[in-house]
C-alpha cells in the first residue's frame, strides 16, 4: 500500500494540500495489540493520532489538519469477527466497507441497513465516526441507530466499550467517571476520530424482506410547494423507501428533467395516503431505474463551459425552512452568485434523517449542492464562501453538511466532544476543536 493512498485516500473533500512532513508515522494495525503500540509510540513523542478509514470523508478531519501525527489506517482491519443471526448482530474490525459486510450477509438472506453511495471505499469505523447514512436514513436510520457497542482504545491505551446507554472499562474510575457525564454511542457518533481509535463494532443486522413496491414522479410548481410536500410525509410518518428530489440542474446537463421533482418509491399498499400528499404520475420499473440513473450521474457530469465543483456538499433543510425551500434556495444561490460561483445543480434525498448536535434527530430534506467555480478563483476565496454560506445556514435555519458533517460548526457537538476529552485525553484529532481549525483547513483548500 502507498504512503499516499493512505493518507490522502479516497479524499474527494477540498481538503487535500497536506504538509507530508508533518505526517510522522503511517500505522497499518491488524488487531488491538499493533493499535496500541502505535498509539504508545505517539504518546512517547508527544504526537497527535488522526485515525484513518477509507480517507472518503468530506469534513477534513481525516487529514488530520496540520499537527505533527501519526496516522493509523483501518484498511488492514477488516474481519468478521462474529455473527449472530439470533440476536441480529454482526461483530467487525474498524475498516470494513459495509459492501463487504453485506457481501458476506446477503446468501445469510440478512443485510447490514447503512448505505452511503460511498459504501465501496467508507469503512464502518469512519462511518459511525461522521455518522454516515444513504438515501434511507429515513426508514432505517443513520449509523448510530444501526451500531449496537463499539470498543475505542484511548490515547493513554486504557480502552473502553460505548453503547446507548453507557460506558464499560477495566478502569472502574474512568467508567463511572465517562457514565457520570452520560456518555453513550451518540457521543461517538459524528466525533471524527477525536476521542479515540475505535477497534470493533456490534452492528444491528436484520433479515431482508422482499415488499411489493412503486415508484412514482412528481413535478412541483416550486420549491416550496415540494418542501410543503415533503413536510407532509414527515408529519405522516409515510414509509418512503427511497425519496430523491432535484430542485435545480444546468440547461447543459438537464436533459428531459423538468424540476424540481421529486422520485419516490414505496410499499404499493400506501399509494392512496402518498396520493392524498402529491399527485405522482406512476413510474414502471424502467423508468423509476432511469430516473434513478439520472440522479446519480448528474453531479458527475460537466457544463460545456468550466467544471463543476462540490463546494459545499449539503444543506440540511427542516421545519420553516423545508417549508419555505424555495426562499432558502434562493437566498443560497444569490450568495453564490455573489461569490462567483454558478449554481449547477441540487438534488438529494427527503424525506430524510439526521443528528443534530444535541443528538436529537431532525428529519427533512437533504439537499446536495454543485456549483461552476470561475476560473483562477483562489483557494483562500472558496474557503471564505464555504464560512459565507456556514453564516447563511444560521440565519436561514438550515443545518449545514448533515451528511458530511461539520463538528466545528456545531458549538453544541464541540461543547460536548471537549466535555468528555477533559476526562478521556486530547491526543485524537485536536486540530478539529481548536480555535484555529477552519484557518488550518483553510490552508489546505
Ligand atoms: C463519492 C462520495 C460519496 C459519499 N456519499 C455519502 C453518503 O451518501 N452518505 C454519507 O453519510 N456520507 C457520504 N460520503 C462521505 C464519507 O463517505 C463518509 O463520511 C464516510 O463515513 C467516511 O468513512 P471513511 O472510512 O472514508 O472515513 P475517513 O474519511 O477515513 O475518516 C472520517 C473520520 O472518521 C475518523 N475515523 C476513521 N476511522 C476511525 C476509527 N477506527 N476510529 C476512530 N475514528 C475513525 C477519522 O479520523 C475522520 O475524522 C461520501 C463521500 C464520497 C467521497
Amino acid at each position: 500500500m502507498k504512503l499516499r493512498d493512505v493518507v490522502i485516500g479516497a479524499n474527494a473533500s477540498i481538503y487535500y494540500k497536506l504538509n507530508f512532513k508533518k505526517i510522522k508515522g503511517v500505522y497499518y494495525p491488524r488487531v488491538e495489540q499493533d493499535v496500541l503500540a502505535a498509539i504508545a509510540h505517539a504518546q512517547q513523542n508527544g504526537l497527535t493520532v488522526t485515525p484513518k478509514g477509507g480517507g472518503s470523508g468530506l469534513s477534513g478531519a481525516c487529514t488530520g489538519g496540520n499537527d505533527e501525527r501519526i496516522m493509523i489506517s483501518t484498511l488492514q482491519m477488516k474481519e468478521i469477527l462474529s455473527v449472530s443471526k439470533d440476536q441480529g448482530y454482526i461483530d467487525v474490525q474498524p475498516g470494513i466497507t459495509p459492501d463487504k459486510i453485506n457481501e458476506f450477509l446477503t446468501p445469510m438472506g440478512l443485510r447490514f441497513f447503512v448505505a452511503p453511495s460511498s459504501r465501496d471505499v467508507a469503512t464502518v469505523g469512519g462511518v459511525l465516526s461522521t455518522d454516515g447514512g444513504g438515501n434511507d436514513t429515513w426508514i432505517n436510520g443513520t449509523m448510530r441507530d444501526n451500531t449496537i457497542r463499539v470498543k475505542m482504545i484511548l490515547y493513554d491505551g486504557r480502552s473502553l466499550t460505548v453503547d446507548s446507554k453507557g460506558v464499560k472499562s477495566n478502569d472502574l474510575g474512568l467508567e463511572e467517571n465517562l457514565n457520570k457525564k452520560g456518555m453513550t454511542i451518540h457521543d461517538v457518533a459524528n466525533s471524527h476520530g477525536t476521542l479515540g481509535f475505535i477497534t470493533e463494532l456490534r452492528l444491528l443486522i436484520r433479515p431482508t424482506v422482499k415488499e411489493a413496491l412503486m415508484g412514482g414522479l412528481t413535478e412541483f410548481p416550486d420549491c416550496n410547494v415540494l418542501g410543503k410536500a415533503l413536510q407532509n410525509m414527515i408529519e405522516k410518518k409515510i414509509k418512503i423507501n427511497y425519496g430523491e428530489a432535484i430542485t435545480e440542474a444546468h440547461p447543459d446537463v438537464r436533459e428531459d428533467l423538468k424540476p424540481p421533482l421529486h422520485v419516490i418509491e414505496f410499499p404499493v399498499e400506501l399509494e392512496s395516503e402518498v396520493r392524498e400528499i402529491v399527485d405522482f404520475r406512476r413510474l414502471d420499473s424502467k423508468e423509476l431505474a432511469r430516473m434513478k440513473d439520472v440522479r446519480v450521474k448528474l453531479p458527475k457530469r460537466n457544463p460545456k463551459v468550466g467544471i463543476q465543483v462540490a463546494l459545499f456538499e449539503d444543506y440540511g433543510f427542516y421545519d420553516t425552512s423545508l417549508i419555505k425551500l424555495q426562499d432558502g434556495i434562493d437566498t443560497i444561490n444569490a450568495l453564490l452568485i455573489e461569490h462567483g460561483m454558478t449554481p449547477f445543480a441540487k438534488y438529494g434525498h427527503g424525506p430524510s434523517k439526521w443528528y443534530s448536535g444535541d443528538n436529537s434527530p431532525t428529519y427533512g430534506l437533504i439537499l446536495h449542492s454543485r456549483e461552476i467555480k470561475p476560473e483562477g478563483k483562489q483557494s483562500q476565496d472558496v474557503y471564505d464562501t464555504v464560512l459565507a454560506i456556514v453564516d447563511i445556514c444560521d440565519e436561514l435555519k438550515v443545518t449545514p453538511k448533515p451528511e458530511h458533517k461539520w463538528p466545528f460548526s456545531d458549538e453544541v457537538k464541540k461543547k460536548r466532544l471537549e466535555e468528555i476529552r477533559a476526562v478521556i485525553g486530547r491526543g485524537f484529532n485536536p486540530f478539529l476543536l481548536s480555535p484555529e481549525c477552519n484557518d488550518i483547513l483553510g490552508s489546505m483548500v
